[in-house]
């Protein structure tokens, strides 16, 4: 942990938290000391990239079959206010453009592209230029480059920048966070980044700060990653707008709504978001990218991700094609073991398991974790005991054992006056409960049946 010296003083504020939350296995050895790896694609690799991967509309396909298209190229837009263009990560032809199976489960349309001999040079990614002064980028511009660049939230909402950060006279901007906690179990991908990339990743804080209009910048990060804490505090030495906040290590420390309440102590209302409370959260490869946008024009054709678990013979974090297919990348960590029994999409806590491996890797995709039959709980859910850990632990002040049962019942008004949409789908209750229940599952259910009902409701 760093000292606190006169140096970094009052740069360093901590330790924050919220009320309830879990301390599941942290997990996080099995990849936290490798550095990231590069990924480049072999001549002849199929890359899928859907139109939708992130929230709001989905893209029209701008290309079609046979199509040559080169790294960086637009393949497919909106005019809608929420949502984000997507940009061909490798030079290839296209070889189809149809629907493809999707992490979502279903099949979702894609342009499907066969890569070619040549490609493009990696690069830069750590380093900025020593010129570098966030005053020299107006606001509209970041925005612009924001939007253009397809940038989404990184940490998995896959919620449109741009729509974030652009400045609504109604509901200014005062602080924007930027969320390095990385709660989930397993993955370490946003902490390598902060490892190895301070730099680009506090001049996207900066960017941030500018588009929004904001005045404050908070980098929050948990107490169990010293050396990120390290790594950062140097970069914000000599930068007034900005702190770094250490946050205990607890389960869902890195949820938006969590965070705003441990840091600035602010409620923000059930139906609501972040900035009607003045806040922006942004994850640490969202700003990453947005540096690289804003400086050089680079669209979102790469990520960092974790492939970690018992069940995966090479763990390691690598800086991976969007849109490289989750069987190609098994396969470079040495694939899986014996006892591999099931694959997250994302971490134990909110991720979801994936049932094809012919999906790609999204905007949105932090890690995959593959778990052994004997990490996964064979035991089956057994009737309520009525602990209430459940609800002693949720971190929404929510009751899931009669959310769960309302929606078991098929009762969604009666789920409804649970408030089951204020749900974040953390799943302290499923991980908690002794009976085994399937708490967060049937409130996900319990949601989807809802908007389907309603007709579509778009996610919070
Ligand atoms: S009810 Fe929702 S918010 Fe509360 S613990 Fe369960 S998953 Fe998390
Ligand atoms: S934790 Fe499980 S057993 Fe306990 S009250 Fe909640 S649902 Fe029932």
């Amino acid at each position: 942990m760093p000292t606190y010296t006169s140096d970094n003083k009052n740069k360093v504020s901590g330790t924050f938290t919220f009320r309830q939350g879990v301390h599941p296995p942290e997990s996080k050895e099995l990849t936290e000391r490798r550095p990231i790896k590069e990924i480049r694609l072999e001549s002849g690799k199929t890359v899928v990239i859907p139109m939708s991967q992130h929230l709001g509309a989905p893209c029209k396909p701008l290309v079609e079959a046979r199509q040559e298209v080169k790294a960086g190229d637009v393949l497919g837009s909106s005019d809608a206010f929420v949502s984000a263009p997507v940009h061909s990560p490798v030079n290839g032809v296209v070889k189809e453009v149809s629907a493809q199976p999707h992490p979502s489960g279903r099949k979702v349309l894609s342009v499907v592209i066969t890569t070619g001999q040549e490609q493009p040079p990696q690069q830069p990614w750590q380093e900025l230029p020593d010129t570098f002064d966030s005053k020299n980028y107006e606001p509209e511009a970041i925005i612009k480059a924001i939007r253009d660049a397809g940038i989404v939230g990184m940490g998995g909402a896959a919620f449109p920048t741009a729509v974030k950060l652009v400045p609504n006279p109604q509901k200014p901007v005062e602080t924007v966070i930027l969320n390095g906690c990385e709660c989930e179990p397993f993955l370490t991908s946003d902490y390598r980044l902060m490892v190895e990339a301070p730099e680009a990743i506090v001049a996207g804080l900066q960017l941030a700060l500018r588009a929004a209009g904001a005045r404050n910048g908070i980098i929050a990060i948990e107490n169990n990653k010293p050396e990120a804490i390290s790594s950062i505090l140097p970069v914000i030495k000599n930068i007034d707008t900005i702190r770094l906040a250490i946050c205990q290590t607890k389960y869902p420390q890195g949820g938006e709504r969590q965070l705003i309440k441990a840091l600035l102590k602010r409620n923000v209302p059930t139906s609501g978001l972040p900035l009607d409370v003045k806040v922006v959260v942004i994850n640490v490869g969202t700003a990453s990218a947005i540096t690289w946008a804003s400086l050089e024009g680079r669209p979102v054709t790469e990520r960092i991700v974790t492939v970690t678990g018992r069940g995966i013979k090479e763990p390691g974090n690598f800086r991976v094609p969007v849109g490289m297919l989750l069987s190609d990348l098994l396969d470079i960590c040495g694939g899986l073991t014996d006892d591999a029994e099931k694959i997250i999409l994302g971490g134990p806590m909110m991720g979801v398991t994936a049932d094809n491996l012919d999906i790609p890797i999204l905007k949105g995709t932090s890690g995959i974790t593959v778990l052994t039959t004997h990490e996964v709980s064979r035991i089956k859910e057994t009737a309520c005991i009525r602990c209430s850990r459940c609800v002693d632990h949720c971190p929404v002040g929510l009751v899931p054992t009669r959310i769960a049962h309302a929606v078991k019942a098929r009762d969604l008004d009666m789920a409804q006056e649970y408030d089951m949409m204020a749900c974040i789908e953390c799943g302290c209750c499923t991980y908690i409960c002794p009976a085994q229940i399937p708490l967060v599952q049937y409130i996900r259910s319990g949601k989807t049946m809802l908007r389907t009902a309603k007709g579509g409701v778009k996610r919070k």
